[in-house]
C-alpha cells in the first residue's frame, strides 16, 4: 500500500511525499510535530503539517540564511537566532570561528527535543559550546536586549499564530535596537510567486527601519513553488560591497549550495520581484 504525506500549501496547491514510515508524531502546546521517512527526500520534519525541512535539501536554506550575512560582517562575535529550533541554522553559523557566542531563542522546546531524537544532521548544531538555548517567545525576548548582537537571524515558521508578530514593523524596530551600531538582520520571508503582497509589505516595513535592505533568493524544491526569499537588512554593511569570501575559505569545500558566485547572483532579482520591493 502506498502511504503519502500531503502538505496543503494553499487552498489550491498541494505537495505530496510518498513515505516509508511515520517516525514520530507529537503535539506541544504550540503546534503538531511530525517526522517521516520519505522515499525521495529522506527524513521530513513538519510543524502543523507544513514542511520545515527535509534531509535532502535543508542545506540550501541553512547555508543561505547564514553565510550571506556572516560574510558581510567583519566581526560577528555575538549572534542571535530566533526560531531555528531544529539546529540547522546554528550548525552553519558555527563554521565561522569568528563567532564567539550564539543565542538561540525557540518558543517550543518540543522542536529541539524531536530534532535531537530524529534529525541528527541538523541537531548536531546544539553540540557546540558557544550555543545557549532559551525556550522563550522571541517577540518578548528581543524587547529586553539592546545594542547586544552583531547579527540576528529570524529563522521562523510562516507568519501565522505565534510567529506572525515576527514580521511586523514594531518587531523590526526592536531588532534594530538589539543590534550593535553595525549590525545585520536576516529573516526568511516566504515565497514570491504566491506571497507577493506579503513580501511587499515586509520589505516596506524593513525599509522604514533599516538603511540597507534587499531580498535575496534561493531555490528550495520542497518549499511552496520552489523559490524562497530572505531579507538582508543592515545598519552599515552592504550585501555586495562588503562581502568578503576569505571568511569561508576554511570550510568552503563543505558547502553544497552557498558560494561566492551564488552570493553575488542571489541578489539579482527578476523583474516581478524587483517590482514588489
Ligand atoms: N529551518 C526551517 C525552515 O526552513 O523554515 C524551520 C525553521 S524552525 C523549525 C522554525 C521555528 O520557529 C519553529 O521551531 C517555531 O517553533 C519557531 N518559532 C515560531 N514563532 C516563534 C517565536 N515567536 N519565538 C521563538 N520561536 C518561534
Amino acid at each position: 500500500m502506498n502511504l503519502w504525506f500531503t502538505e496543503n500549501q494553499t487552498d489550491n496547491l498541494r505537495l505530496s511525499f510518498r513515505i516509508k514510515k511515520l517516525l514520530a508524531y507529537r503535539e506541544s502546546k504550540f503546534q503538531k510535530l511530525a517526522v517521516y521517512d520519505t522515499f525521495e527526500y529522506g527524513k521530513l520534519f513538519t510543524l502543523d503539517d507544513f514542511v520545515m525541512l527535509t534531509e535532502k535539501d535543508e542545506f540550501v536554506y541553512h547555508e543561505m540564511i547564514s553565510h550571506v550575512a556572516l560574510n558581510c560582517h567583519p566581526n560577528p562575535e555575538n549572534i542571535l537566532v530566533i526560531g531555528g529550533g531544529d539546529g540547522g541554522t546554528i550548525r552553519e553559523i558555527e563554521k565561522h570561528d569568528r563567532v564567539k557566542n550564539i543565542t538561540l531563542v525557540e518558543i517550543d522546546e518540543e522542536v529541539v527535543k524531536i530534532s535531537k531524537e530524529f534529525l541528527p544532521f541538523v541537531a548536531c548544531g546544539f553540540e557546540d559550546k558557544r550555543v545557549k538555548v532559551y525556550i522563550e517567545d522571541g517577540i518578548e525576548y528581543i524587547k529586553n536586549h539592546k545594542n547586544e548582537f552583531d547579527i540576528i537571524f529570524i529563522d521562523s515558521t510562516d507568519p501565522v499564530a505565534f510567529a506572525e508578530g515576527l514580521f511586523h514593523t514594531e518587531f523590526y524596530q526592536f531588532v534594530f535596537e538589539a543590534l550593535k551600531e553595525d549590525g545585520i538582520m536576516v529573516a526568511q520571508t516566504e515565497y514570491p510567486f504566491l506571497k507577493g503582497d506579503f513580501i511587499k509589505q515586509v520589505f516596506s516595513s524593513l525599509k522604514e527601519v533599516f538603511p540597507i535592505v534587499s531580498p535575496y533568493l534561493a531555490s528550495i524544491p520542497t518549499y511552496p513553488t520552489g523559490l524562497w526569499s530572505f531579507a538582508f537588512a543592515s545598519k552599515k554593511y552592504h550585501f555586495i560591497k562588503n562581502a568578503n569570501f576569505e571568511y569561508i575559505k576554511p570550510f568552503e569545500k563543505e558547502l553544497k549550495y552557498y558560494s561566492p558566485e551564488i552570493h553575488k547572483a542571489c541578489f539579482s532579482l527578476p523583474p516581478f520581484i524587483k517590482k514588489l520591493v
